[in-house]
């Protein structure tokens, strides 16, 4: 390690993608000195299909930040169908809560978006920045975090709360020693790749044993083609095929015959991608000086595809509990309890259909 690079701030972020960014949007423009750092080079994608439930298209809207969405090319969805049982019903997509559309961009332009808007409401968004551990001060207080950038220089950025935004396999939860509270049957695998070529008329659904497959277009006429089964069949077709592309075309054929059918005119434009043995599980969500946000704190299975419009939920609680402790004088202990029953109670319904499902 050479130079240290030293400074102290309000809030140090952890993560820059759907979670990290957004939260430091919302607490820039609450005039909150935030940084954020990331260890990824942008733009970038992520293992993550990219379909956005309403909730998260209506924080959107609300945060300004829709119309940049649809400006990037992708496509406003305004109808969904689904296939089961060899039946199709076509639904349009209901005007509610100020929008009548959803849309699936690509993560490597959301994530962009988010983190612009974070960066033109003040925040200091610093990429190719490794976190390696969290500081504590004399009491054991999170106090923030250390780590180095990409040529090796030790970066050690002092903080009065750091903000786990960095997914799944947070190094800040393990750092303070964020305990899982609720874990289910990580049971469930979801793979997808993109396809062009032929028309995507919105999105699409196919539901079938043992397997739910779907449509999202994206930019550029591609679509986002997943399916999503128990890991186990997921494992079994790829033991018995020659690739992950041709176990994908197989496990397709199952799911949604149809749908391969008119893939046949399509042509792949992307590796098959995804996960196996997708965790469902909750982690204690603050403590003193910390706190967590997005798959950090709450991980479930892709099939239900909520992860994005659950980070945006997530970060609003957090940055009002955040903003409270550090500009309205609440007591911080109550104001971060807050956020975590908030998550706890919003997360529910969701969270126990998509086990299910997952199952
Ligand atoms: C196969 C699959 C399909 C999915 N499909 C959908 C879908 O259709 N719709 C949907 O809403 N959700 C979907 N999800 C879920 C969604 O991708 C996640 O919920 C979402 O990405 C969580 O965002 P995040 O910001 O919390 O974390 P992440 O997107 O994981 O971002 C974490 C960031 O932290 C950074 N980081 C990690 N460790 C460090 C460190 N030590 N130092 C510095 N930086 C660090 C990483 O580089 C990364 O940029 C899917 C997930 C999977 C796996």
């Amino acid at each position: 390690m050479h130079t240290l690079n030293r400074s102290r701030h309000d809030i140090v972020i952890v993560g820059r993608r759907v979670a990290g960014a957004a939260t430091a949007m919302l607490l820039a423009r609450l005039g909150h000195d935030v940084v954020v750092v990331d260890q990824a080079s942008f733009p970038s994608d992520t293992v993550s299909t990219h379909a956005i439930a309403r909730s998260g298209v209506v924080q959107l809207r609300r945060w300004g930040l829709l119309d940049a969405v649809l400006d990037s090319g992708a496509p406003a969805i305004r109808q969904v169908t689904f296939h089961a049982l060899g039946e199709s019903v076509s639904r349009p997509v209901k005007h509610k809560a100020g929008v009548g559309l959803v849309v699936a961009p690509r993560r490597y332009v959301l994530d962009a978006v988010i983190a612009a808007a974070a960066e033109r409401a003040g925040a200091d968004v610093r990429t190719g920045v490794t976190v390696t551990g969290v500081q504590r001060d004399r009491r054991g207080r999170v106090a923030g975090v250390h780590g180095h950038d990409r040529g090796g220089a030790a970066i050690d950025l002092g903080a009065r709360y750091v903000i786990g935004a960095d997914g799944l396999r947070s190094r800040v939860a393990r750092s303070v020693g964020a305990t899982i509270n609720e874990a289910r049957l990580a049971g469930g695998a979801a793979q997808y790749a993109y396809y062009a070529g032929i028309p995507w008329a919105g999105m699409e659904f196919f539901v079938a044993e043992r397997s739910f497959a779907g449509v999202f277009p994206t930019h550029q006429g591609q679509a986002c083609i997943w399916v999503c089964t128990p890991s186990a069949d997921a494992q079994a077709v790829r033991r018995g095929s020659g690739s992950r592309e041709e176990a994908f075309g197989e496990l397709l054929e199952c799911s949604a015959p149809q749908l391969a059918g008119r893939l046949r005119h399509a042509h792949r434009t992307s590796p098959v991608q995804g996960m196996l043995r997708q965790p469902n599980q909750v982690r204690q969500s603050f403590g003193p000086g910390w706190a967590l946000v997005g798959d950090a704190g709450y991980h479930r299975d892709a099939i239900t595809a909520h992860g994005i419009s659950d980070a945006f939920r997530d970060a609003e609680f957090l940055a009002v509990a955040l903003d409270q402790a550090l500009s309205a004088g609440a007591e911080e202990r109550a104001a971060l309890a807050r956020y975590q029953q908030q998550r706890g109670q919003a997360l529910r319904e969701i969270f126990e259909i998509t086990c299910r499902l997952a199952a």
